[in-house]
């Protein structure tokens, strides 16, 4: 566990049409020094790659959305991996007949137009650790 004191700063982000949703708010945060923090954003995508964790397997499910889709909502947390600033990511899309998707974000959703507020915390309290019980790279924080 950690606890933190008060946010540093909240960044408003237009993503740009044709962006990679993830790797654009990576690629900010890398620009900005942004090394912690949580994200919103809504918006459309014009295609999407989801996926779900298999807890058995211990393995991502992958699943391509290839078609345009809103961003009914995608919650994620900004932390340290590999010393670099990384971004875990949940997303519910829906389609025309307003159906939703939702799972893991992964590299290739494509963005249409999306609205982001990243909110940036103080720096150097998580960072990313592989865990062997669950197969994943789960916080571990900083002493
Ligand atoms: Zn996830």
């Amino acid at each position: 566990m950690a606890k933190i004191e008060k946010i540093k700063k909240i960044i408003c982000l237009n993503l740009k049409k044709d962006s990679d949703l993830l790797k654009s708010i990576e690629n900010y945060c890398t620009k900005e020094n942004i090394k912690i923090g949580f994200l919103f954003a809504i918006g459309a995508l014009k295609e999407a790659k989801i996926s779900y964790y298999d807890q058995k397997k211990k393995k991502y499910f992958l699943r391509f959305l290839k078609k345009p889709l809103e961003i009914v909502s995608c919650l994620g947390n900004i932390s340290l991996k590999n010393n670099k600033p990384f971004v875990h990511a949940h997303i519910t899309l829906a389609d025309r007949k307003n159906n939703t998707y939702g799972g893991h974000a992964n590299e290739g959703c494509i963005v249409f137009a999306a609205e982001c507020f990243i909110f940036q915390l103080e720096d150097n309290l998580l960072k990313r650790k592989f865990n062997e019980e669950t197969g994943l790279f789960l916080w571990d924080f900083f002493n």
